[in-house]
């Protein structure tokens, strides 16, 4: 999935982006609120990390405009500790989640994990259709019983996949959601990592509509 941080701590920007990444995201970072509101209003993220506290243009103004031109990504704030009306604030210009800091990077995790699922309507971590089972705090993958060990796009594919069943879903939308701003966005290797798919997972699970792009069963 595509995430954005917006925090201008560099320190703690870089261990969160280190972390995200290691869990499979494609994940762009600003520093500055003018860059950060740029970015959330143009680019496709899954959910947004947004920091109140930020240089240029502050993190509830920037939200407020983002939900003003119609952006409904989840939207998690960063706020001070003892940052109760920050945190009202925040969850009144239409935040989804809020972390105080300092926290645990696990923590982070889950509640980005629950705002994904609770956009795509998923309540169980675990998704099962048919012989697969993936599971989205680990993103292990099984099918039939059997554990298959996917390369990291392999997985960022399935997962954006299964985050949006019963969806169809273009290659161009593919590569927007799994790879970074600064990445070499080629929807050409997307076919690539999906018949790689279909040879692991077995040719019913991704369906291919042709010339248009794929789906996974809603069920
Ligand atoms: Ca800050």
């Amino acid at each position: 999935m595509r995430i954005l941080i917006a925090e201008d701590e560099a320190l703690l920007c870089g261990q969160i982006k280190k972390a995200l990444a290691l869990e499979g995201h494609a994940v762009d970072t600003a520093g500055d609120g003018e860059e950060a509101a740029h970015l959330g209003a143009t680019e496709p993220y899954d959910v947004i990390i947004l920091d109140i506290g930020l240089p240029t243009k502050d993190g509830i103004t920037i939200l407020k405009e983002w939900r003003k031109a119609g952006v409904e990504t989840p939207v998690l704030i960063l706020t001070a500790r003892d940052g109760w009306s920050e945190r009202v604030n925040g969850l009144d210009a239409g935040a989804d989640d809020y972390m105080s800091k300092p926290f645990h990077m696990p923590e982070l995790s889950a509640r980005l994990r629950a705002l994904l699922r609770r956009r795509s309507g998923m309540s169980n971590p675990v998704f099962a259709r048919g012989p697969l089972e993936f599971d989205t705090r680990t993103q292990r993958v099984v099918v039939s019983g059997f554990p298959v060990e996917l390369t990291a796009q392999e997985c960022a594919v399935l997962a954006y996949l299964i985050h949006n069943a019963g969806r169809m879903v273009s290659r161009t939308e593919l590569s927007e959601h799994i790879y970074e701003y600064d990445g070499e966005r080629d929807s050409n290797t997307i076919a690539v990592f999906v018949t790689r798919l279909r040879k692991k997972l077995g040719a019913d699970i991704i369906t291919t509509v042709r010339g248009r792009g794929y789906t996974i069963d809603g069920g």
